[in-house]
């Protein structure tokens, strides 16, 4: 009998809702065949999704919390948003927001982050401390929380150079593992950029003409220009010179083939001898080396 009573008062209070009350009540008029979830309508092309004979786009049966695709035997409904198991069980249990420790509302979206729930803007960027929402699209990394701008830029490539993170104006080249900024590449050892483009790479790292000769030993040892090409080379000392620079130091003569070796002097045989009627001179006698650079 109370239960009759209880439906009956109720009928009554549903007359006597005013007219504007009752206009409300009415669902926006996309909806009436539109998504329930996203009030847009369903292309010629759309599947709709029927759930408790409402109904949705694929796309948009999508837990509300977590945003993962819903399963038709596993999707739950509360105040018309969709749940997934997980978060239905939440929902149930009123979550609590980790940081103010207050319940999170049924309208707001819980921010599910690091596995604990959050009020909106109850959760920062660990970077930038700015405060995160579900429109930040807020990423985790390593245990940690970032909006979606340091996200990126943690995970963009870092820079050879400066080891920031390169962004656009990359330079990268297939000679060469990683990335530069524009006006990080240049010269390993002395930091110039290129004006023409061109480097030279020794161990994976880009140089200037001089300096890669410097680490390559392909300087000549007495004009000090780079060797690219023929290339005189002494045995012991691994010396190197352009077969015109490899002379005898006292005429200044190329040495072709047989040269001596005298207290870290190159002679020709002439001046050799010329010395050795001077003084006591134990010289070692070599062949010239050639080859090419
Ligand atoms: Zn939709
Ligand atoms: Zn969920
Ligand atoms: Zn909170
Ligand atoms: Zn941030
Ligand atoms: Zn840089
Ligand atoms: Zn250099
Ligand atoms: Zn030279
Ligand atoms: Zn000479």
């Amino acid at each position: 009998m109370a239960d009759l009573m209880d439906s009956m008062n109720e009928a009554i209070d549903q007359c006597a809702t005013s007219p504007e009350q009752q206009q409300q009540q009415h669902a926006p008029p996309t909806s009436s065949n539109g998504c329930t979830s996203c009030h847009q309508p369903f292309n010629r092309h759309d599947d709709p999704v029927m759930y408790e004979s409402k109904r949705y786009h694929e796309k948009c049966f999508t837990c509300f919390v977590c945003r993962v695709p819903l399963d038709l035997r596993r999707a739950h409904e509360h105040q018309n948003k969709l749940y997934c198991q997980r978060d239905f069980a939440m929902v149930k249990k009123k979550i609590h927001c980790a940081s103010c420790e207050q319940p999170i509302e049924y309208n707001q979206v819980p921010l599910k982050v690091l596995g604990t729930y959050y009020h909106p803007g109850h959760v920062r960027c660990y970077q930038c401390q700015e405060p995160l929402d579900e429109k930040s699209s807020y990423r985790e990394h390593q245990g940690r929380v970032y909006c979606r701008r340091d996200y990126r830029k943690l995970t963009l490539p870092k820079c050879r150079g400066c080891g920031k993170p390169v962004e656009k104006e990359a330079v990268s080249s297939n000679e060469l593992q990683g990335k530069w900024h524009m006006s990080c590449f240049g010269c390993q050892t002395c930091h110039q950029s290129f004006p023409d483009s061109t480097f030279y790479v020794f161990d994976n790292s880009p140089y200037c003409k001089r300096h890669y000769h410097q680490l390559n030993n392909s300087l000549c040892r007495s004009c000090d220009d780079p060797i690219e090409g023929p290339c005189a080379q002494t045995i012991d000392e691994g010396w190197r010179f352009h077969p015109p620079c490899f002379t005898c130091t006292v005429c200044r003569h190329a040495i072709t083939d047989i040269y001596y070796m005298f207290e870290r002097r190159i002679y020709c045989e002439t001046h050799i001898q010329q010395l050795q009627k001077q003084r006591n001179v134990r010289a070692e006698k070599r062949r010239t080396q050639f080859g090419r650079i």
